[in-house]
């Protein structure tokens, strides 16, 4: 029993294997091109040409890819912080008899507002004159409120 006996000839895989003509690249399209696009593919901010991701630049158009990106509504919070603040200053002008409620109310709506507006200004977001005008506006209004109640 030394000598192994010859496999017979494995007529399952033959039939189940692909045939040659299948494997043409004419039924397999760059298989790797559909993998790369489902993995980690973007769209130049340019050109909108499909790019990969950790891609620096387009190598279309050669817009940069990375960096800050365009943000649209991020002045939220100096805008919040401006609008806030006008209500306060109206308030503030208009309430002859403060009593406790409007002004801790005051004191709770400025520490919104001046907070929006320094982290806006701090984070540098867009917007800037509105944040800065907010909590100038917010400071004064708390003053005219303070200077009422003495
Ligand atoms: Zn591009």
């Amino acid at each position: 029993m030394s000598g192994q006996l010859h496999p017979p000839p494995d007529t399952t895989t033959a039939l189940l294997a692909v045939p040659p003509w299948l494997t043409h690249p004419i039924f397999n399209p760059e298989p790797d091109f559909y993998a790369e696009v489902s993995m980690s593919m973007v769209h130049c901010r340019g050109c909108g040409q499909a790019i990969h991701e950790s891609a620096s630049s387009c190598p279309k158009c050669g817009a940069v890819q990375f960096g800050p990106a365009p943000t649209s509504a991020s002045h939220w919070m100096a805008l919040v912080s401006l609008v806030l603040s006008i209500f306060l200053l109206l308030g503030s002008l208009e309430a002859e008899a403060v009593d406790t409620d409007v002004l801790v109310g005051t004191y709770v709506l400025g520490l919104v507002s001046a907070g929006l507006g320094a982290v806006s200004l701090h984070l540098k977001r867009p917007g800037q004159s509105m944040a800065v005008i907010g909590i100038t506006l917010t400071v004064l209004s708390l003053l005219i409120v303070h200077g009422n109640t003495l």
